[in-house]
């Protein structure tokens, strides 16, 4: 099956029960065994239910796994990779990860002996050579928030499974229609799938895929044990976002890139990252291992500070000011005060994140409007 005919059928079937066309809502918490030990293969709904395990296969179908678990936010379904390593262990990550990732690794599992530390992993030798003796996973994230940097996947992940380290790929910003890391070598992928996946900016969640069946036992295992998981309303939300996946996601690539060249020519804008560019610095990996180059588009202002970026947020009425990404809608935010003002300004200024960088998330709209609207803005 071709990734647009998987969107709408991997994994899902009329109800048998009514022949609903789309997955029912399964709102329910317990189901009733006809003797003790006899059911339907459904018991308890924290370890199944009907409506997140239509989403798990048709998930697993798209980022071509044979598993995916489903979890109540990306944040949660983090936590549950975390949960394989123990005390002592170390990640190594990429140093310009999310920061709602960093701070569950340093500041709640960090109080519980687990090593973290961060690298920059655009050139696989710096990895290898970051490898330490407790170092157990690598947690990728590409493209990067905001700076739009590309690792490649497979140089890492052939690192990595070598010396029989575990590699996370955080697959958010790109979405499974755009890249598919178990292909590169990948053991675990993440989704936040609030972001493109759901792409209606209507709920949180989160999920993982993978394609090795031990992997996904204990993975099911820590689910259960754990507990995080989501509820089957928002289940049903992010199956119905799927259905339109690719077509949404094409046409906020399309339009990205469209914008990212208006900016580049535009004399208040002093630099774009957008990883399409042929002179981006991985311009070929993200050519070689994405089907296209994102609709995430950075940018800084040739007055260099927060004023002026300040000045340009206010003044857009297409583009909302708000954090996330991914949904139908175009958003413009400022990560120096927003999603990355937790980090120290000369961490920031070292990677690029300067006073007067914006960030855009592209949505669906006209492109002449948003054009126009970041035109007017400038
Ligand atoms: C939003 C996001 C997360 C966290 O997901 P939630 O659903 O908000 O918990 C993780 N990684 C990336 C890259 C994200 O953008």
């Amino acid at each position: 099956m071709k990734f647009a005919t998987k969107v709408i059928h991997a994994g899902i079937e009329p109800d048998p029960s009514t022949g609903a066309i789309m997955t029912p809502i399964f709102q329910t918490s317990t189901y009733v065994q006809a003797a003790p030990g006899e059911h339907k293969g459904y018991e308890y709904a924290r370890t199944q239910n009907p409506t997140r395990h239509t989403l798990e296969k048709n998930l697993a179908a798209l980022e071509n796994g044979t598993d995916a678990i489903c979890f109540g936010s990306g944040l949660a379904a983090q936590d549950a990779v975390i949960k394989l390593l123990k005390t002592g262990d170390e990640i190594l990550s990429v140093n310009d990860l999310y920061g709602g990732s960093y701070r569950q690794m340093v500041r709640v599992y960090g109080a519980w002996g687990l090593k973290s530390r961060f690298i920059d992993m655009t050139q696989a030798h710096t990895v290898a050579d970051a490898i330490g003796p407790d170092t157990r996973m690598l947690w990728i994230e590409t493209p990067t928030n905001p700076m739009l940097n590309i690792v490649d996947i497979e140089a890492i992940c052939a690192i990595a499974r070598q010396r029989g380290i575990l590699t996370v790929v955080d697959n958010t910003f790109a979405s499974p229609y755009l890249q598919n890391p178990l292909d590169l070598g990948a053991d675990i992928v993440l989704h936040s799938a609030t972001k493109y996946l759901g792409g209606h900016s209507d709920v949180v969640h989160g999920c993982l895929v993978v394609r090795d069946a031990a992997l996904a036992e204990r993975l099911h295992f820590i689910q259960n044990a754990s507990g995080a998981v989501p509820g089957p309303m928002d289940c049903f939300l992010i199956l119905r976002g799927i259905k339109t996946l690719h077509l949404r996601v094409q046409r906020a690539c399309e339009n990205a890139e469209a914008i990212a060249h208006f900016l580049r020519k535009h004399p208040k804008v002093s630099r774009v990252y957008w990883p399409g560019f042929a002179d981006h610095p991985n311009h070929d990996i993200a050519r070689r291992q994405m089907r296209h180059f994102g609709a995430m588009v950075s940018f800084d202002l040739a007055d260099n500070t927060f004023e002026a970026a300040r000045r340009v947020l206010s003044r857009t009425h297409l583009f909302s000011l708000a954090e996330s990404l991914g949904g139908v809608e175009s958003l413009i935010g400022h990560p120096a005060s927003m999603t990355h003002a937790s980090i120290p300004r000369e961490e920031r200024l070292k990677v690029g994140l300067t006073d007067s960088l914006i960030r855009l998330s592209v949505g669906v709209e006209d492109v002449e409007d948003l054009i126009a609207d970041l035109d007017a803005a400038l």
